[in-house]
């Protein structure tokens, strides 16, 4: 039994174990002719948890190795294997109908994914694994993949490789055909293939390789819908594994088997080539990237005032509507911290957060989809380079925009350790959606000024934001790397996919309900809680001030160096579960109310943070300490579960924190002299 996997169901056959031992495992149910589900398995393999008779038990492995079980057949397992970029996840989605991340660029898929597809009568496990170009050693996508082939009792792998251009799928193909004897291979991208003139020969291919083969299309469900019953077929017709080659033998036997079977057009594509020379040209690539950032914020910013006065009124007045139901009900304490305090407070959050995200969120997926953003960490590898880090820096801070989170756990496409580190300690200098709301509304009303052009000075405002974190995290990436991260910059490898047609509705659908659905998820479960207490603090009063107030003022010295003051650093304090509840709190604080405000109304926070002392100083101060201040709870564990360490999970944490200091102090002391 202690050879089983997890997941695994058998039948006990045997107990060799001693007298008073077999009594005693007896007692517990496990007898000759019980069945067990393997559970779980601690570190190093011990102790193991089965469940029998519907209990679940622990045991030493040592105990498990004298106890004989069978194992009665599972569900089928088909693993998807296949390079980076090939449409694995896309494949996998149309199978399954879950909603793994797809993206046009390599190494998005960092982590396996596990779901289910129904085969006739049959329900079938499917596990995507991370994209590879090898499973024998290497990478962390090539570590995570030919462990979980190890380690994962399967049926069958479906091997997806790019139809446009096969040579490195084969190769990784004729690698698993080395220890895989249930292979079906499945050709994708063919639509791109017809389109770039390339034909394959399907039958031939087959039978040179002497697997099933398929030609398909992932985007179409039903070109996926042949994969099924060809995976089945290949499950139940085993073949010898080939025998072991080097990696030299296996390049030149794909090319033979793509001269052969492929008929490939003489020179790449004349429009990707144009296309590119624009977009990583010496000449329009700066230009270009700025533009693209400054049309993202304008049509955040123009598109979602409206959607968020308009949510903010709706919610608000069913707020009103149930403290009325609650009046009389329920006692007045009850109700203003339930309605008033945790469900007003976190209404505001949705309404502040969900329109810039629902535009913000499509607007970047679109990038990704089409192939813009490899272009981009590819201009951007000279100036990352200078900066000891790694040019696929570039994309994980691109994810930090949208989650710090995320674009940490993306780090793990960097495979040097040294840069990875620079990565996941530097990402969060960039803001991540969290901290657009404030920055928009600070922006909005201090500095965009009034009439026709505002939205387009408040984008430039927020593009020159922009520019100095990304100036912040590179010049940190470079102290970094030239003192505690001292070492040898690594090769830089990184894949231009061809540029594709975006696909606008599963776009719309999954940066929607995923994205912004998942982080407005989040936001709302950690702002509740937090809204109740906020609204203890603002209620519970010692003298004439309520708690809030009496520690702000606490902290008001400090603050004041800051060019901030108290109310605002215990704001930034009480927002470390959620950046998004840092101005929130503030006017909290401020009006002296019992529940956490966001002031719809860009007049009316205007109007209440000049009258609290608010000055041009103060709003830029603020502004520069949403950029550079203290990562989110949820960054910070992350970045302890990507390093492991407490003292990199430290220094995440001190890094931004100090040069928010540094830098609002130096700023506030100029403006003074
Ligand atoms: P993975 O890295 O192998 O999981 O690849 P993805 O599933 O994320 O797909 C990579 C990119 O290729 C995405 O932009 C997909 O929309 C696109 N894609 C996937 N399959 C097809 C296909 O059959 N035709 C076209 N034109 N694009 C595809």
């Amino acid at each position: 039994m202690a050879e089983l996997p997890a997941g695994c169901r058998a039948v006990i056959r045997e107990l060799r174990t001693d007298p008073a031992e077999t009594q005693h495992l007896a007692e517990l149910g496990l007898i000759p002719g019980a069945e067990v589900v393997i559970r779980l398995r601690g570190a190093g393999g011990s102790p193991i948890a089965f469940s029998v008779h519907g209990v679940t038990l622990a045991l030493r492995k040592e105990t498990c190795e004298r106890i004989l079980a069978a194992e009665i057949s599972r569900p089928p397992v088909w693993l998807l294997a296949g390079n980076p970029n090939v449409g694995k996840s896309t494949v996998f989605n149309a199978l399954t109908g879950l909603k793994q991340h797809t993206g046009n660029w390599c190494g998005k898929t960092v982590a396996g994914a596990e779901g289910v597809l129904r085969y006739g009568k049959t329900r079938v496990r499917l596990i995507d694994t991370p994209g590879t170009y090898s499973i024998r050693s290497g990478t962390a996508e090539e570590a995570v993949t030919g462990e979980m082939l190890r380690q994962t009792p399967h049926d069958c792998v479906i091997c997806v490789i790019d139809a446009t251009c096969p040579v490195r799928g084969l190769v990784l193909l004729l690698e698993l055909a080395e220890q895989e004897p249930c292979l079906l291979l499945c050709c994708n991208l063919m639509d791109e293939a017809r389109r770039a003139g390339i034909r394959i020969d399907l039958q031939k291919l087959s039978a040179r390789l002497g697997i099933p083969v398929l030609g398909i299309t992932a985007q179409k469900r039903s070109a996926v819908r042949a994969i099924p019953a060809a995976a089945a077929q290949a499950a139940q017709s085993p073949r010898p594994c080939r025998e072991k080659q080097t990696r030299t033998a296996l390049y030149r036997e794909a090319h033979d088997i793509v001269r052969e079977c492929f008929t490939m057009p003489p020179v790449p594509h004349p429009k990707t080539q144009a296309a590119d020379r624009l977009l990583t040209g010496r000449l329009f690539r700066i230009p270009l990237m700025l533009l693209l950032l400054l049309v993202i914020f304008w049509l955040t910013l123009a598109g979602a005032n409206y959607p968020s006065a308009l949510l903010d009124r709706l919610f608000s007045c069913g707020c009103d509507r149930l403290m009325r139901y609650a009046d009389g009900v329920l006692p007045a304490w009850l109700s203003g911290a339930l309605i008033d305090g945790m469900l007003r407070g976190t209404c505001r959050v949705i309404s502040v957060m969900l329109p810039p995200m629902a535009i913000f969120f499509p607007l970047f997926t679109l990038l990704e989809d089409v192939g813009i953003l490899p272009r981009i960490a590819f201009s951007c590898d000279r100036r990352c380079a200078k900066c000891g880090a790694c040019g696929k820096q570039a994309l994980t801070t691109a994810m930090g925009f949208g989650c710090n989170a995320v674009g940490v756990t993306e780090c793990r496409i960097i495979e040097n350790k040294r840069e990875r580190l620079i990565a996941i300690l530097t990402n969060s200098f960039v803001p991540c959606n969290g901290r657009f709301p404030s920055l928009l509304a600070v922006v909005t009303v201090f500095f965009a000024g009034s009439g026709a052009f505002s939205s387009l000075r408040a984008a430039c405002i927020m593009t020159g934001l922009i520019l100095l974190s990304l100036a912040a995290s590179f010049g940190w990436s470079a102290i970094l790397s030239k003192t505690v991260l001292r070492g040898k910059a690594s090769s830089f490898i990184l894949e231009l996919p061809p540029y594709r047609r975006p696909q606008i509705g599963t776009i719309l659908v999954r940066s929607v309900l995923d994205r912004t659905v998942f982080v407005l998820g989040r936001a709302a479960a950690v702002a509740a809680p937090m809204n109740l207490l906020i609204w203890l603090l603002a209620n519970i009063r010692i003298g004439a001030q309520n708690l809030l107030q009496l520690t702000a003022a606490a902290l008001d010295p400090f603050g004041i160096l800051l060019g901030l003051d108290g109310v605002l650093l215990l704001a930034f304090i009480l927002g470390l579960p959620a950046n998004e509840i840092v101005l929130p709190v503030a006017l909290t604080a401020y009006l002296g109310t019992h529940t956490l405000t966001e002031q719809s109304s860009l007049t009316a926070l205007h109007g209440i943070l000049t009258a609290n002392g608010w000055t041009s100083l103060t709003a830029v101060c603020f502004l520069v300490f949403t950029l550079f201040h203290a990562p989110c709870a949820t960054t910070l564990l992350t970045v302890y579960k990507e390093t492991g360490s407490r003292k990199w999970t430290f220094a995440a944490w001190l890094l931004p924190t100090l040069t928010g200091i540094l830098l609002c102090a130096i700023i506030a002391f100029l403006c003074r002299i």
